[in-house]
């Protein structure tokens, strides 16, 4: 597996940087986010480098995804939390920080700090339509 120098989650994944870890098997690991928007935040990593989620390939990305059920579950019932996020952010306009694929796993509770903004909007006649076939294009 191609660890790339000086990228922060290979040095995990790789055992050269320390990490408060919860899983972990072939494809990927679960540890502690340092930074927590959430306490009991968590991440999920590939062991593979892809800066994003496009560049996984599909058995490296089922590998990982595999365990995020479990995960989620785990993180819900550890911390006691109602709900919880996942989040995954692709690009730096997107808010990655960490070039390296990693979703979040994020604790929710009623009166929690973290809040987003979801601002649904509405398709003008056709516009999806034509929306969705330029997405299937390109599938
Ligand atoms: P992004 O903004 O790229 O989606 O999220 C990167 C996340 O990685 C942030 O939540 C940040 O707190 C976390 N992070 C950055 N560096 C480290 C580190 O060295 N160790 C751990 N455990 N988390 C980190
Ligand atoms: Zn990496």
């Amino acid at each position: 597996m191609k660890a790339v120098p000086d990228c922060i989650f290979c040095k995990i994944a790789s055992g050269q940087l320390p990490c408060e870890k919860i899983l972990e098997d072939e494809y990927s690991l679960a540890f502690m986010d340092i930074g927590p928007v959430v306490l009991g935040h968590t991440l999920l990593v590939p062991r593979q480098h892809g800066e994003t989620i496009e560049d996984l390939p599909e058995d490296t990305a089922a590998g990982m995804l595999k365990n995020l059920p479990r995960l989620v579950r785990a993180v819900r019932l550890g911390t006691g939390c109602e709900g919880v996020n996942v989040l995954q952010n692709n690009g730096r306009i997107a808010g990655q920080v960490v070039p390296h694929v990693h979703f979040h796993i994020i604790p929710r509770d009623k009166g929690s700090e973290f809040q987003f903004n979801w601002p649904a909007g509405r398709y003008e006649e056709g516009q999806m339509q034509e929306i969705a076939g330029n997405i299937r294009d390109n599938l």
